[in-house]
């Protein structure tokens, strides 16, 4: 009975490899892109008191209305423009993959974003069953153009994703070029802000300008993770759509009380953001004194790196181990190929963790 029931998973799940989250027992973990810090104790006193006061036999408010209104004004979201929110930005691109996928078989219906970009794109793609392309970006991971005009032409794609900054190159991709794509495309175009909180610039006061441009957010990177919430701006009548998609009470009570208490106190996030951008700056300035790497600028909370520069001889998977064996995760990009071969990513952490990082890299550098 196992094998009849296995037989009408599909294919192309069966060739998924799960999304995979490395155990970070007992180590300084600087491998997901989260916010080192915690909120102040009296802050996190009076959210207990708050979140005391939920009623759990009840079901939350459907549409989170007043969260909706909170984040509305906190991330300037225009106010012509809708918002509908995710579990999670990730649960934001699932909604909107499945928007667009169409089975008819007529029409080869894709998504597109760039490569190397991140994977949950392709994945969900994947899991919706429509076609994905990932468009290969430059060798210092700028956007090729006229790669993209000729995929775009070629593909129709129903919507672009572009990760601003992009993860893991942790760069923003020129404006202009952006411009370009989102007049170019035949569909939707959705810049996934999940780093706005350490980036110069963001496409939010675009909005207006297009109505096929949608800004993704999340409060993950922000210092929520826990919480798992994202949200989707843009115009209404596309926002209305995808929010005919969205599970009923896909926001728990939970969630909708922490994040509303986090809002009214939102000055906090924003002076840990600048905490981690100055640290940020530290970082990378170490990280270029150092021999044998090559560092990727970055306008968001870690920073990619290459081990085999120069004369080095090291390989990222020995670095990576050796790193880990003095207690700090951080990301192997786990490339054989391509602009990530030999690459690693470190999320920026507090002061200490950044030096027990950079303690354990110099070690793994000097290791014979
Ligand atoms: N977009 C990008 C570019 C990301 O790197 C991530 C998480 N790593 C997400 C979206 C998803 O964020 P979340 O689901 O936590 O909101």
């Amino acid at each position: 009975m196992l094998k009849k029931s296995l037989s009408w998973i599909r294919p192309v799940i069966k060739n998924i490899q799960a999304y995979h989250v490395a155990d970070a027992s007992g180590l300084i973990k600087l491998d997901a892109m989260e916010n080192p810090y915690q909120l102040p104790d009296d802050l996190n006193a009076e959210l207990q008191v708050a979140l005391s006061k939920a009623e759990l036999n009840r079901y939350p408010d459907p549409s989170a209305k007043c969260l909706r209104e909170k984040l509305s004004q906190v991330m300037k979201v225009p106010e012509s423009r809708s918002i509908v929110l995710g579990n999670g930005s990730d649960e934001l691109i699932q909604m909107l993959a499945m928007a667009v996928a169409n089975h008819d078989g007529e029409n080869d219906i894709c998504l597109m974003s760039f490569e190397p970009g991140f994977v949950m794109y392709k994945m969900i793609a994947d899991f919706v069953g429509i076609d994905y392309v990932g468009v290969s970006l430059r060798d210092d991971f700028t956007l090729d153009m006229e790669s993209i005009r000729r995929s775009i032409k070629q593909h129709t794609p129903a919507i672009i994703f572009i990760a601003y900054p992009n993860n893991p190159s942790a760069n923003c991709y020129d404006e202009k070029d952006i411009e370009e794509i989102i007049d170019m495309a035949p569909g939707m175009v959705v810049l996934d802000e999940a780093y706005h909180p350490f980036a110069k610039s963001s496409f939010m006061d675009h909005l207006t300008r297009h109505d096929n441009l949608l800004v993704m957010r999340t409060v993950s990177k922000m210092g929520l993770a826990g919480l798992r919430m994202g949200l989707l701006c843009g115009h209404p009548d596309i926002i209305n759509e995808i929010d005919k998609i969205r599970l009923p009470y896909n926001i728990n009570v939970l969630t909708q009380i922490a994040a509303e208490f986090v809002l009214d106190n939102v000055e906090v996030l924003n002076q840990q953001a600048k905490l981690i951008c100055d640290e940020r700056e530290i970082l990378l300035d170490k990280l270029n004194e150092m021999s044998g790497l090559q560092i990727f600028p970055s306008q968001a909370n870690f920073i990619l790196f290459h081990v085999a520069a120069g004369e080095s001889d090291k390989n990222a998977n020995d670095v990576f181990e050796s790193i880990k064996q003095s207690g700090v995760l951080i990301k192997n990009m786990k490339a054989d190929a391509g602009l990530l071969e030999n690459c690693l990513r470190v999320t920026v952490g507090t002061p200490d963790e950044n030096t027990a990082f950079l303690v354990a890299l110099e070690a793994a550098m000097n290791n014979d």
